[in-house]
């Protein structure tokens, strides 16, 4: 079950980002203040020098003072200005490694290190990505926080002293300005709003955008796109996105639009009316020509501080919305247990004790179908199971609850008597040497994917060994920098690319260099021709000895090494037994394998044992 969702709200993420911020780099703090100072007293001087200089010419009359006056001002207008710059490009810089360090290595961390169910379902996979818009890009989310931020406190200050200057003309002017600008927030508001409630629509259209940019541009789907004549496909793909994104810009563009133009009416008459009083003022004689020059200068430039305090509020509100995602992806709950869980004694590492799976039930969707149920068998310690069963039965499901990466929607999974959600799931991975189904390599050396470390730390002789174990070093060796040379030309120009047998090897020479107590193989020789995959199983045979091992196969006849076979059916456990136990009960297995048989009876891999 879900937690009930934290509500973040605007206070809480600005202190979330600038608390993180402050952490990492606390001279970030004189970013922040200097930003707000020389924004503040910048705009000040610019609207006082206009006034400023009328009272030196008017009041002393001399040349002199007028010009001492605009240096002055001047001075220490451009003082403010160079100063905003350069703290603007000197926090950038903090800012940016900032960003990249603390909120997208998290995030990195977390997607990694979370629990893979909370990773793997589209909604969860939809909000990692709105999360990494968050902090990865620039101009949103987090970023947009940090620039409008220390703005929008500068602005705020503009706004008290302005009003108070103000108010010493005329309260009139102030109870003008105040009520057109809370109108045209209110229109303001409204586009905002609309732009929120869209989001979700629009982060769907990105999000499908990328998928089409990312497959017509990367080499798997190349050849199939040729063959199948499928570019007309993507092109339509794009137009229809290009078109939806279209309409939902231009309807937030018409609501901008109306509050523009409603903006340019309420200015005029502001101003107007503003204007008029200060007139009056002077031609009563109460309102000097300096004042006036000053008066005009601060209607002006109070309208401006609204103006931009909505812009500024308007990105600040924009950030916060992919804030509050990121923040939900962060607070996703794990429910496996990690350094608080029970640690993994020292002789299991040896010989790892019996599993047992009682009455597991799963589901992927909570109120989908079972794909698992009541699933109840042990492995005992040292014993090779064999799991198999056709496409769609539920072997990769029972593996990948196994390994910890999915919850049982029902009953448990027990690995010496603890429940695996009470052990330290990160120590108990150390237990498993896996083979997955959907196998992949990584863009690092052949050493790296064997040894799953950095060259560094890998045993490059130990890498070897296995390599030849895994009958693949004879097409590493011929490479000019053979086990170093580096996969897919990904990162590495000069990166070679394996065939999908070879990638299976590769898979065994990594088990093999793991040297785990337990070995989980889902259909770890499916790429392999029958001689290939036949080696392969002597192989699996001796690397098992004296460990645990969960194998699994479509391949009836594969599986003879194995000590006891769990035939598995529409996610359930229909007949146990060994291979000559099951053949004599005449069961399903006995009449799926009679099917195989005869298909594979030439050089069958399995078939030459007894
Ligand atoms: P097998 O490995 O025996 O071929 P799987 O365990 O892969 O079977 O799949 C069992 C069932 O679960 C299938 O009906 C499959 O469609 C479904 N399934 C597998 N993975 C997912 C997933 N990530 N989300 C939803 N359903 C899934
Ligand atoms: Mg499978």
């Amino acid at each position: 079950m879900r937690e009930k969702e934290k509500k973040y709200t605007l206070f809480n993420n600005v202190r979330y980002v600038y608390r993180t911020l402050y952490e990492v780099c606390p001279k970030m703090r004189l970013g922040v203040y200097g930003t707000v100072f020389f924004n503040l007293v910048g705009r000040v001087v610019g609207t006082v020098t206009l006034a400023a200089a009328v009272a030196s010419i008017t009041e002393k009359g001399k040349v002199s003072h007028y010009l001492m006056v605009m240096a002055v001002m001047l001075a220490v207008y451009f003082f403010c200005r160079l100063g905003s710059q350069y703290i603007k490009e000197w926090s950038d810089y903090y800012y940016e490694t900032t960003q990249n360090r603390e909120f997208l290595l998290k995030l990195v961390k977390k997607s990694l290190r979370t629990d893979y169910d909370n990773v793997e379902s589209p909604a969860q996979q939809r909000l990692l990505t709105r999360a990494t818009h968050a902090v990865h890009m620039y101009r949103q989310g987090v970023n947009l926080m940090y620039i409008n931020y220390p703005l929008i406190v500068a602005t705020i200050l503009g706004i008290l002293l302005y009003s108070l200057t103000i108010s010493y003309f005329d309260w009139r002017i102030m109870v003008i300005v105040i009520v057109m600008s809370i109108v045209s927030s209110l229109l303001e508001a409204r586009s905002r709003k609309f732009r929120a409630d869209n989001m979700d629509n629009r982060y769907k259209i990105w999000g499908r955008f990328f998928y089409l940019k990312q497959q017509t541009t990367s080499l798997v789907n190349g050849k199939d796109i040729r063959i199948y004549n499928m570019a007309d496909w993507f092109r339509s793909g794009f137009d229809r996105l290009i078109d939806r994104n279209r309409e939902l810009t231009v309807r937030h563009s018409r609501r901008k639009y109306a509050v523009d133009v409603s903006d340019a009416v309420f200015v005029a008459a502001r101003d107007m009316l503003a204007y008029g009083i200060l007139v009056a003022g002077v031609l009563d004689g109460n309102v000097s020509l300096a004042e006036f020059a000053l008066g005009l200068g601060v209607v002006s430039g109070l309208a401006e501080w609204f103006g931009n305090i909505r812009y500024h509020i308007s990105y600040l509100l924009e950030g916060n919305l992919m804030i509050c995602e990121y923040r939900k992806m962060m607070d996703v709950p794990d429910k496996f247990m990690r350094k608080e869980g029970m640690s993994i004694p020292d002789e299991w590492r040896k010989r790892l004790p019996d599993i047992e799976f009682r009455n597991v039930f799963f589901r992927y969707e909570e109120d989908g179908e079972d794909i698992l149920k009541d699933i109840s068998f042990s492995i005992k310690s040292g014993e090779k199971i064999a799991l198999v069963g056709n496409n769609g039965a539920g072997k990769s499901t029972l593996v990948k609850l196994l390994c910890g990466l999915y919850h049982p929607t029902g009953g448990e999974i027990l690995i010496g008597g603890h429940s695996i959600e009470t052990l330290n799931l990160d120590e108990y991975h150390d237990l498993l040497a896996t083979i997955f189904q959907d196998i992949n390599t990584i863009p690092v050396s052949i050493a790296g994917n064997v040894s799953g470390r950095i060259e560094d730390e890998t045993d490059m002789s130990r890498v070897r060994e296995c390599l030849i174990r895994a009958d693949l070093w004879k097409d590493v060796e011929i490479l000019d920098r053979k086990e170093r040379t580096n996969l897919t030309q990904s990162f590495d120009p000069d990166g070679i690319e394996l065939s999908g047998g070879m990638i299976q090897k590769l898979m065994l020479a990594r088990c093999l260099y793991k040297d785990a107590p337990m070995f989980v193989l889902d259909e770890p020789t499916a790429a392999l021709d029958p001689i290939a995959e036949s080696n392969m199983y002597e192989e699996y045979k001796k690397a098992t000895q004296g460990k645990s091992a969960l194998f699994i196969s479509h391949r009836l006849a594969s599986t003879k090494f194995c000590d006891r076979i769990l035939f598995i059916e529409k996610g359930r456990i229909i007949e146990t037994g060994t291979h000559n136990e099951l053949l004599e009960k005449k069961g399903k297995y006995a009449e799926v394998f009679e099917i195989q048989s005869q298909y594979y009876k030439e050089g069958g891999a399995g078939d030459e044992e007894a």
